[in-house]
């Protein structure tokens, strides 16, 4: 037991207790970063529950043809209560075998448009349009975005960021239900259907790895995207 509880302890049944005073402000100090801690949890765990429940729901998802083919789904990954979500298109060869997304040179790539925020990878959370790979990287059919945008939604009701980055056409083009071309798309703020959730559209990571020229593009598309973030109430 330590000193604050057993005086807390011997106070109520009516004996005082003199501590030192640097024991006590430590004690103090660990009991109340404890007491944080043990809410935090209680906290967390309730939103921990619900995105794992999600989870479990897309892990065993038979609803479209993707799971004959895929080896993991792909839930994605980062901070559960982030400010930013980024959303990509689909699974590649290597986040179908790892069930993480972007972890290949995409992966790298988006890791350093982030850093070039001021954001680290952990700091967001990142997903994608698809939990599936499409087979040999084909764009995902509208019948499997139309089941995967419903567990879209729901990560986006349990994490409630506070801004979405778009990587590339097909996500952007899916989450805002439209058919412009991304380069028209690009430098205009959107709001997810049926919320006040802003979206920003940049060009996908891969798409840079081909084109490398088109990164000051994406770097204007990131300070406007920071822009419109600490724009926000
Ligand atoms: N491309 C995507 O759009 N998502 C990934 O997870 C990986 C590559």
């Amino acid at each position: 037991m330590n000193g604050i509880r057993r005086q807390q302890y011997l106070e109520e049944i009516g004996i005082t207790v003199w501590l030192e005073r640097k024991l006590v402000d430590k004690e103090t100090a660990d009991f109340n970063v404890k007491s944080i801690s043990e809410k935090n949890k209680s906290f967390e765990t309730e939103l921990d529950k619900n995105l794992d429940h999600l989870s479990r729901q897309i892990e065993t998802c038979k609803l479209c043809e993707l799971h004959k083919s895929r080896t993991k789904t792909v839930f994605g990954i980062g901070n559960k209560n982030a400010d930013w979500l980024v959303i990509g298109e689909a699974p590649g060869a290597d986040e179908d075998l790892m069930g993480e997304p972007f972890v290949g040179r995409a992966g790298k790539l988006l890791n350093a448009m982030l850093l070039s925020m001021g954001l680290q990878r952990k700091e967001v959370f990142i997903a994608n349009i698809l939990k599936c790979r499409p087979p040999k990287n084909r764009d995902p059919k509208s019948d499997e975005v139309k089941v995967c945008e419903n567990y879209l939604r729901q990560q986006i009701e349990l994490i409630k960021p506070r801004i979405i980055l778009a990587l590339g056409r097909i996500a952007a083009q899916n989450l805002l239900k439209s058919t412009t071309p991304i380069g028209k798309m690009r430098g205009n703020s959107y709001l997810y259907p049926d919320s006040d959730l802003p979206v920003v559209v940049t060009y996908h990571p891969a798409y840079l790895l081909r084109s490398p020229s088109e990164k000051r593009k994406v770097w204007e598309d990131l300070k406007f995207a920071q822009n419109i973030f600490r724009g926000l109430a």
